[in-house]
């Protein structure tokens, strides 16, 4: 029986499609392993320049590690080289995407024996795990200056709501306690998010359900109300900021400014005064000056995120910003950084602090030598002495203190 073995690198999304890539190979009768394989797929990320670069390194290490594997990249990056007719020497295909047809060819130009038809490709359960991803939309017609997701994707597409909720029982059905909806550009989910919700929120056995991603100008107040009021609803939102300085924002093409960003938290904490929210920041864009990266400092500082995640930024041939005047040099792009981590490890502790003493609810997901890790329905690390029991239950729990890694958690 042919293997394959499958990582995916990048975002949720990538994550998703990583693993309905698996399904459908599994689905063929090709096998899934994690070691040895006779195929080796790299679902790869394009976000960034370093992202493409540890495509290639990705690819050069498995290379090493089993010379006679065959080596296919998929994904974004597999999209990139594609819309490029860029070859690459590692390779022995490039899936430029995951329908039948695609996937065929690459069957049969590898010589991979399978069990079923391509034709045939259908559901079947997937490893059992505590949260799973649900991909409904994909595609991003806004193109900041920097992105080339936008440009790999292809046009907006929405999961209708019949087909995402089948998915979703599935999952369920599957052991899944949190769904995450994902997209790459979620709040242009058609025709709205909020019938959706409100469908999945009926799912029997379905504990939580949480946004993987919003722009910020996308929380409407029936959103938040939704957010605020539904019991499965996680009290988290993942607002991507960027960068909290105006000028920057514009050279972004980003479609809110720094005030517009503060006043949707504001309101969101009003509503929700305990809820997780967590943003993406992208540091060293061409023009970003000490005194305008100090702006983005200091409306972090005000903003207090419970997390952040931190890109460098990397031109990306093809955007408007690889070509922009005043780029910046690897070292200040390393510094601004390490600020930036030294800022939101602050405020998350701040953050993580107000729930000592208080109740959270946690879905418990990893153990390792006695110790089990999860997350809190507000996206806080949480961690608890238990054995493996506990894994994939949803328990309450009281905070105890505060350490580098997340809130430690007892009983109730
Ligand atoms: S919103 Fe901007 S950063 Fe996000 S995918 Fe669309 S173009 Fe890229």
């Amino acid at each position: 029986m042919t293997t394959f073995l499958i990582k995916s690198l990048g975002c949720k999304v990538s994550q998703y499609d990583g693993e309905r890539l698996a399904e459908k190979l599994r689905n063929l009768g090709l096998k899934q392993v994690e070691d040895v394989p006779d195929v080796y797929i790299l679902n790869g990320c394009s976000v960034t320049g370093r992202a493409s670069q540890k495509v290639r390194q990705t690819l050069r290490a498995a290379r090493r590690r089993w010379p006679a594997v065959k080596l296919v990249l998929a994904g974004c990056e597999a999209r990139l080289l594609t819309q490029r007719q860029e070859e690459m020497a590692e390779l022995d295909w490039l899936l430029k995407d995951a329908e039948p047809a695609s996937i065929e060819a690459m069957l049969s130009a590898l010589a991979l024996d399978v069990l079923a038809e391509p034709g045939s490709i259908s559901s079947q359960p997937v490893t059992a795990r505590t949260r799973a991803f649900l991909k409904v939309q994909d595609g991003c017609s806004q193109f900041c200056s920097y992105c080339i997701v936008a440009h790999l994707r292809g046009p907006e597409w929405s999961r209708p709501i019949p087909d995402a909720v089948d998915e979703a029982r599935r999952l369920v059905a599957e052991g899944h306690r949190e769904l995450v909806l994902t997209g790459i550009h979620l709040g242009h989910y058609q025709p709205s998010l909020l019938p959706l919700l409100k469908e999945l929120e009926k799912i029997e056995g379905l504990d939580r359900i949480r946004l993987s991603s919003i722009e910020s100008i996308e929380v409407t107040d029936e959103l938040l109300d939704w957010v605020a009021e539904s019991p499965k609803a996680c009290a988290h939102l993942h607002l991507p900021l960027q960068s909290g300085s105006d000028t920057i924002l514009r050279a972004m093409r980003r479609p809110y400014n720094s005030t517009e960003f503060a006043a949707v938290v504001a309101r969101i904490r009003t509503r929700m005064p305990f809820a997780g929210i967590t943003t993406d920041l992208i540091v060293g864009f061409p023009g970003e000056t000490e005194q305008l990266f100090a702006e983005t400092l200091q409306f972090l500082e005000k903003i207090q995120f419970s997390r952040i995640h931190i890109f460098k930024f990397s031109p990306r041939d093809g955007t408007p910003a690889a070509t922009m005047g005043g780029q910046i040099d690897n070292a200040a792009k390393n510094r601004r950084s390490d600020e930036v981590e030294a800022v939101w490890q602050r405020s998350a502790q701040n953050f993580y602090r107000q729930f000592v003493g208080r109740e959270l609810e946690v879905l418990w997901e990893t153990s390792e030598s006695g110790i089990v890790q999860g997350f809190s329905r507000e996206y806080i690390p949480c961690f608890i002495a238990a054995n493996d029991s506990l894994l994939n239950q949803i328990t309450h729990v009281r905070g105890l203190s505060v350490t580098p890694q997340g809130l430690q958690v007892t009983e109730i």
